[in-house]
């Protein structure tokens, strides 16, 4: 490892005191790192062993994607009423049950039984069934309903599963004796943060290289969303007479607003519209400024717009190579991360925020003990999993130089959301009835090459003065319009993330539109 990565895996070294009786947050003492370390190498040697003996995969996952793919579905076929059997290239595969109810299916039996559209459930010892994502519907989802409702209001990252289903060495299976405790470790309630999470965390950081985390503590929550609500709390004036304004420059990420007006807090109220504050503000008065980059909606790299002597929280949700060139570390007070746009993982809700200030970090940390008592272990061990596994692609990449099957994972997301994008504007040149935010082009330090921008969102303004939510709901388009991000209704903003047959029909509906 190199000094650089060496520093980036300290945590800060002041010896801050931490508000609310908590330690001040710093990584557990040499002597209880070792016995951690230990520990957990035996525990994941008794996974690896246990987990060997509980699967033995017939043949490599890709290898049964590949499979999977090419098998035409009129062969797809149920023996028994219980062990699906399935005739491919004049071989019947049948599938061993897996050894528990609640243990699902590997990826690729999943692709062959469910056609990639759908995830097969088990429901009792001797039946189970595919269940369809939306929009597929038949006995292996692979009916794909040309009428049906497409749901694109939330920014639901579905796109990312093909990737995941074809990666093996990614599962998390967490025994029933692990991650029992509050505490990510015995006599340790270090911001409930598993210490491995926090390495992991830090390091692919340093990897991409777009944020400084060196010297910063590391607060976990329920998704960006807590740690959103945590920083608010963190941030309000506590000697303020009246509630301290939420800002934001509009266009602004929608449920931050629906969050601050649902808390009701008697601390802080939203305010919204950054430049029309920034117009009325004395030059003292105390203000929390949300600045998103790249934006949700509308993709732009976004700066506080306020510059004033309040508070700026920086929500870098989109801040990674698939998205956006990183052009440098990101390098602010307070900086929110999330799962869920990074791989893909919105289901376990996991957020972390990168904190400047201890006694910020403490007073996060507290709003986050009181608001869920900390958060899942079992999210925690998944997070430590992924963020490995996408490292690991790199890694893999490297080693012994063997061509590898598969691009590493930002390459791989950058490359296909790149596609969709060249795509969606070619479907908007058949249409006259949209226009689109232009994009510029950055060297990406990470990717070492120049790209525009891929936003997760399409942001649309209708060329004519009509309520453009509604005009897509009409060609069975559901979008959020945008008047929920303080512009008016000719704006909606459509998800880029959903799975690829229905980023297809988006296309084919929307250049229709004549
Ligand atoms: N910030 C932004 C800009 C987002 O787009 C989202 C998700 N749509 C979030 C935060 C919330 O992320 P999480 O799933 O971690 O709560």
């Amino acid at each position: 490892m190199d000094t650089k990565s060496e520093r980036a895996l300290k945590g800060p070294q002041d010896g801050a005191q931490f508000l609310n009786g908590h330690e001040p947050p710093r990584p557990p003492p040499p002597a209880r790192r070792l016995a951690i370390i230990s520990w957990t190498t035996f525990s994941v040697g008794v996974n690896f062993a246990l987990l060997a003996m509980m699967f033995v995969q017939p043949s490599s996952p890709s290898d049964w994607f590949s499979k999977a793919r090419l098998l035409p579905q009129e062969h797809l076929k149920k023996t028994n009423g219980s062990a699906p059997c399935y005739n491919s290239a004049n071989r019947v595969l049948c599938l061993p049950r897996p050894p528990s109810p609640r243990l699902s299916f590997s990826a690729s039996e999943h692709l062959l039984l469910c056609s990639g559209n759908g995830h097969y459930v088990i429901e009792d010892e001797e039946t189970g069934a595919c269940h369809c994502h939306a929009c597929f519907s038949g006995g292996h989802c692979e009916q794909l309903d040309p009428d049906c409702h497409l749901n694109l209001f939330h920014g639901d990252p579905t796109l990312f599963e093909e990737y995941w289903l074809t990666q093996p060495d990614a599962p998390t299976v967490i025994p029933s004796w692990q991650g029992m405790s509050y505490f990510a470790h015995r006599n340790n309630d270090y911001l409930f943060v598993d210490y491995f999470l926090e390495q992991a965390i830090r390091k692919i950081h340093g990897m991409v290289g777009n944020a400084v985390t060196e010297g910063r503590y590391i607060v976990l929550g329920v998704g960006s969303t807590q740690l959103y609500q945590a920083a608010l709390y963190a941030l309000a004036s506590p000697e303020s007479p009246s509630p301290t304004p939420v800002v934001s420059a509009i266009p602004h990420y929608s449920s931050f607003e629906g969050c601050t007006k649902f808390m009701d807090s008697r601390k802080y109220k939203w305010v919204g519209d950054a430049e029309k504050f920034k117009r009325s503000a004395t030059k003292d008065q105390p203000y929390i400024e949300l600045v998103t980059s790249p934006n949700n909606p509308c993709g732009s790299m976004n700066k506080p717009v306020v510059n004033g002597n309040g508070s700026v929280v920086n929500d870098l949700a989109y801040y990674w190579p698939h998205y956006t060139a990183i052009t440098a570390p990101a390098d602010y007070p307070i900086m929110l991360w999330t799962m869920s746009k990074i791989s893909g993982h919105a289901g376990t809700r996991l957020g972390w925020a990168i904190v400047e200030d201890a006694s910020v970090a403490a007073k996060m940390a507290y709003f986050i003990q009181l608001n869920t008592l900390g958060l899942s272990q079992d999210a925690q061990a998944r997070g430590i999993t992924l963020l490995r596994a996408i490292m690991s692609s790199y890694e893999n990449q490297r080693a012994g130089g063997v061509e590898r099957e598969r691009q590493p994972f930002f390459h791989y997301g950058q490359a296909v959301l790149e596609g969709r994008w060249r795509r969606m504007r070619q479907a908007l040149d058949n249409t006259s009835r949209f226009d689109l935010p232009e994009y510029e082009s950055s060297f990406c330090s990470f990717l070492g090459k120049n790209f525009r921008a891929n936003p997760a969102f399409l942001w649309l303004k209708c060329k004519a003065e009509e309520d453009c939510q509604q005009l897509l709901k009409e060609n069975k388009i559901i979008a959020r319009g945008g008047a929920v991000f303080g512009m008016s209704t000719q704006y909606v903003r459509v998800s880029m993330l959903d799975r690829h047959p229905l980023f297809d029909l988006l296309l084919a509906r929307l250049a229709s539109l004549k």
